[in-house]
């Protein structure tokens, strides 16, 4: 039986336009004031790597598409994590700003640490700092990365149960993998990371209700690593040497084994756009309100 498609890209359009219906509500509200101030991203990019370019101009426009202002920072390659650690200091006290986005990879003279740590956690709207991800870790409110947020997201607008189910992650990245097992046990998941170096992946992966692959190995996933009817989620991005963008999932036929599965492109990829600008109104409300 074929399986139902998780589409990330109709998901994501319900997300940003219940944000775009909050925002101009917001706008029609302080109409008659000059000094109002609407939700705000400052989008960092160090160097011109094209890829990092097309990322950076997609989220840009997407903040325009719900009424988020974004302002646009791009520094030489050549730039010192100081200047850097610098800027980044200087938004962390804008008021117009509300979230603070450093696009990653940074040139390799650069500690990533130390410059995602110099972000205000509050306005930390990819959720990388360690105080989110602490906060995380022990089930507070905070903010989360957007790519795990995405795929919990789906999964809740899809209606599918998580509770008490098997889930199984491949990966185990700062960025997808541990967030997304934190949010899938505080979801009362039973959760297992695997990762490169488990043993028996096929028969650990065979016992999950809902198998997650954020591997980065295009078509890695084949049917046998998954039981009959269940969710898939793939989060892999992955260009083939047909420069196609494929997933870690190969997507044909485990679509005939699976209960419900994510396309790519068009599945986690538009809810991870989607969660920043989520996460963006989310830093808003609470400097502002607070
Ligand atoms: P990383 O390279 O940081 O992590 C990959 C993980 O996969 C590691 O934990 C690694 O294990 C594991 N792994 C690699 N090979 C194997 C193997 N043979 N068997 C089992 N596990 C393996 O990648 P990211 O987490 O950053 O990204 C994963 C994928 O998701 C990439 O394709 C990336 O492009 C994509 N991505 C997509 C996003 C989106 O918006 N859709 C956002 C972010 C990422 P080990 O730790 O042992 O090395």
């Amino acid at each position: 039986m074929a399986a139902t498609v998780i589409s990330g890209k109709e998901i994501s359009k319900v997300f940003r336009e219940r944000l775009k219906q909050s925002i101009d509500l917001i706008k029609s509200e302080k109409v008659d004031d000059p000094n109002a101030i609407f939700p705000g991203l400052a989008v960092i990019q160090v160097g011109a790597d094209p890829a990092s370019s097309i990322y950076v101009n997609n989220k840009k426009k997407s903040c325009e598409e719900v009424g988020i202002v974004s302002f646009s920072y791009t520094l030489e390659d050549t730039a010192t994590e100081a200047e850097l650690i610098e800027l980044i200091e200087t938004l962390n006290k804008d008021p117009r700003v509300h979230g603070i986005l450093c696009q990653l990879p940074l040139p390799k003279h650069m500690d990533e640490f130390s410059v995602i740590n110099a972000i205000d956690p509050k306005k930390d709207v990819d959720g990388f700092h360690p105080v989110n991800k602490g906060l995380l870790s022990i089930g507070r409110d905070c903010l989360v990365s957007c790519t795990p947020l995405g795929c919990l997201m789906m999964l809740k607008e899809m209606n599918i149960d998580i509770s008490g189910k098997n889930c199984v992650i491949i990966g185990r990245s700062n960025i997808v993998g541990k967030p997304l097992a934190a949010l899938m046990l505080a979801e009362n998941a039973t959760v297992t990371i695997a990762h490169s170096k488990t043993k028996d992946l096929k028969a650990l992966c065979r016992t999950a209700d809902i198998l997650i692959a954020a591997i980065g190995r295009s078509g890695f996933v084949t049917e046998d690593f998954v039981k009959p009817g269940a969710v898939v989620i793939d989060v892999g991005i992955n260009r083939d040497p047909d420069n196609k963008v494929r997933g870690d999932v190969k997507y044909d036929e485990v679509f005939e084994v699976a209960g419900a599965i994510t396309p790519v492109p068009g599945g986690v990829g538009p809810m991870t756009i989607a969660m920043l600008l989520q996460n963006t109104y989310k830093s808003y409300l609470s400097l502002t309100q607070s």
